[in-house]
């Protein structure tokens, strides 16, 4: 079965419809690519999946579990095995606490943080990203857009997700880093059988990664 198994989603904000019966599935280790014009409920669908936002109705199934029947502490158990990478590489990060603290996050609230253990671990989290001990004493502000996005990556990867649902990962970088992420989020792919379920702007880097392409508009997925 596969790992995560949307069927007919409907999120709607007050009068606005922003998904409007969408069904799609993501194998484990597969990456589903979701394109289409701004406006079209990519965003909707992902926060959907994620559970920052309850659907009007549909189903959203994740290792078999029905997500939308949940209650928030059982949710909990859920949420470390599918992950987010956001647009903005500083809004995933609170503003006033060390990189290192932040990608510890995750191992403390999952019971996985022992002092003997913990800060090689973070070390490594971050050396897999890019980053370095030094980078993980700073600030959200006091990193590139580029670093920080490596830096909530490495907080994603601390829960040890099976799934990272990326919203516009690159949209918000300068050109130059770019690249960078994408390269990084091709080489977790590979390494890690990590799958996503990738929003992006980019078509060539969104077929590049994808091993199938949905396309929305207006709320619906159109046959592509
Ligand atoms: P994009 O098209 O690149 O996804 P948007 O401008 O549509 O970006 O949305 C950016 C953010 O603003 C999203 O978090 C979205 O949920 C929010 N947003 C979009 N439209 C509205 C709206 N009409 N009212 C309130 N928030 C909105
Ligand atoms: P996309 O990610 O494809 O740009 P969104 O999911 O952000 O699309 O938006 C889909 C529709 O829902 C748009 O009409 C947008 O204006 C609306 N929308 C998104 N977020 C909100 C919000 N928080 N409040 C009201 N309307 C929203």
């Amino acid at each position: 079965s596969p790992l995560l198994d949307v069927r007919e989603l409907v999120v709607r904000y007050g009068r606005t419809t922003a998904v409007d019966g969408v069904s799609f599935q993501v194998d484990a280790g597969e990456t589903v690519g979701l394109i289409g014009p701004s406006g079209c409920g990519k965003s909707s669908t992902a926060a959907a999946v994620l559970q920052l936002r309850r659907p009007h109705s549909g189903e959203i199934r994740f290792g078999g579990v029905e997500l939308t029947a949940l209650g928030e502490r059982e949710l909990r158990a859920v949420r470390p095995r599918v992950q987010p990478v956001f647009q903005d590489p500083y809004g995933s990060l609170s503003p006033r606490r060390r990189i290192r603290d932040q990608v510890a996050e995750p191992l403390r609230a999952q019971g996985r943080w022992s002092a003997a253990t913990g800060p090689g671990r973070v070390r490594e989290l971050l050396a897999l990203v890019g980053l370095d001990g030094e980078h993980g004493g700073r600030l959200p502000h006091e990193l590139s857009g580029g670093q920080c996005q490596r830096a909530g990556i490495a907080r994603a990867l601390a829960s040890d997700p099976e799934l990272l649902i990326l919203d516009e990962p690159v949209s918000a970088l300068d050109p130059s880093m770019r690249a960078g992420i994408l390269n990084l989020l091709l080489e977790l792919q590979e390494t890690r059988g990590l799958g996503y379920l990738f929003i992006c702007h980019d078509l060539a880097a969104v077929r590049h990664f994808s091993d199938r392409v949905l396309t929305m508009r207006e709320g619906r997925l159109t046959a592509s």
